[in-house]
């Protein structure tokens, strides 16, 4: 595989070394971090430039890129310390393309541009965590209209997205069709209520009830009985992005570690020079080398057809750890600057251990990822 950048990579790369540049975003970061609310502005800035159109193809006004791309571009932002976790909404314009009725492309495509945020998935439920299958929430056909009833726990973006995608399984069929509905947000009758949350706080995290919620038969998303064969792609591709924003944060404590281990003077020497901080540099370095050569041969395969489930659990499992472990050692070299004041290694840290759990645990990655490479021997 080339690393070498191509011309419309490095111009993407200077635009976002631009934007970073051009104010101090860290105290907008901390300030939407401390209030739990949303980067518009900033997201709004990369839309713009035209990154939600990135894996977009030209006919729709899109640079007809791909994952290589994406993830140059989302290194660069978290190495300059963007929340790329606020981005993993953009990617799914393309999913609504391929899956959406035209209305429900037309309703995506206007957000477009704009920064806010678009739609999102909710799948889990309070007794359905890990096993998705034992999902309880319901449609039922009545008078020519659909209601939905159930509840779902955990949901990202919940309390901004106008749109949320809501899986379900048929009330009046005797084996299990789990279908997704199409669910405007604005709409009476929907109740939310927000969850706090250790990270990621820059998107909301919602429990939301539907009791007879009313949909027309045109709201379902994508072909009934298909809602998780249509997730399964979904999974597969929020996880390489959990490890890209995994790899791009730690990517980012590490520089700011090293800075700091060089001017930072105890015993009279910056302790850069003592070798058990030297020790944690080169762990550290040996991990982000590790999670950029997986995140990158993963994309390649995503270009070129072949990254499979077991491709995305690997990444997300090495990066969520090894970047876990990364930015651990840029908080201790940091000493007492990272835990006490308001250092982003400290937020970055919070962040990263959630990702251990969220999108599929740790335990559910390595499950994935054991019967895929034993399926290949026998
Ligand atoms: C911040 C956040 C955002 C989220 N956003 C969304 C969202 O937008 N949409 C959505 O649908 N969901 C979302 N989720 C839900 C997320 O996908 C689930 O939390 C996750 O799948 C785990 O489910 P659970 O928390 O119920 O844990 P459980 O499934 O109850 O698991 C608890 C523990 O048991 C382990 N475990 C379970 N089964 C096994 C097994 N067979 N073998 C070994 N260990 C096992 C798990 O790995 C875990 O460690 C979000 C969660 C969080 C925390």
């Amino acid at each position: 595989m080339d690393f070498k950048l191509t011309d419309e990579q490095e111009l993407f790369v200077a635009g976002i070394r631009d934007l970073m540049a051009k104010e101090n975003w860290e105290n907008y970061f901390a300030e939407c971090d401390e209030n739990s609310q949303y980067p518009e502005r900033f997201v709004k800035e990369l839309a713009e430039m035209g990154i939600d159109s990135l894996l977009l193809p030209e006919e729709h006004g899109g640079f007809n890129e791909g994952m290589v791309t994406l993830a140059v571009i989302w290194e660069e932002l978290g190495r300059l310390g963007a929340p790329t976790y606020v981005l993993y909404q953009l990617p799914g314009i393309s999913t609504m393309l391929r899956h959406g009725s035209p209305e429900q492309i037309d309703k995506i495509m206007a957000l477009r541009g704009t920064g806010k945020q678009m739609w999102n998935s909710a799948i889990t439920e309070p007794s359905a965590g890990s096993d998705v299958g034992s999902l309880l929430t319901t449609y039922k056909r009545r008078d020519g209209k659909v209601y939905l009833t159930g509840s779902k726990c955990f949901i990202t973006s919940a309390a901004g997205a106008p749109y949320i995608v809501v899986m379900a399984k048929d009330a009046d069929s005797e084996t299990p069709i789990f279908s997704e509905w199409f669910v405007d947000m604005s709409k009476p009758g929907i109740k939310m209520s927000k969850l706090p949350k250790l990270g990621l706080k820059m998107d909301s995290c919602c429990e939301l009830q539907f009791d007879e919620f009313e949909l027309e038969e045109s709201d379902i998303f994508g072909i009934e009985g298909n809602g998780f064969m249509r997730v399964k792609e979904e999974f597969d591709s929020e996880r390489f992005l959990v490890a890209l924003t995994n790899y791009g944060a730690a990517y980012c404590a590490f520089e700011d570690a090293a800075k700091y281990a060089n001017q930072r003077v105890q015993f009279g020497e910056a302790i850069g020079r003592f070798q058990l901080i030297q020790d944690k540099f080169a762990h550290m370095a040996i991990k982000l080398n590790s999670m950029k050569n997986m995140v990158y041969e993963a994309a390649w395969k995503c270009d070129n057809g072949t990254m499979t489930s077991g491709d995305s659990a690997m990444c997300k499992f090495y990066c969520a750890n090894a970047g876990f472990e990364v930015i651990d050692s840029a908080m201790q070299v940091l000493g007492g600057y990272a835990i006490a004041g308001e250092h982003r290694i400290s937020r970055m840290w919070r962040d990263i251990r959630v990702d251990r759990v969220s999108g599929g645990s740790d335990e559910m990655q390595i499950l994935t990822l054991g019967r895929e490479v034993l399926k290949r021997y026998r």
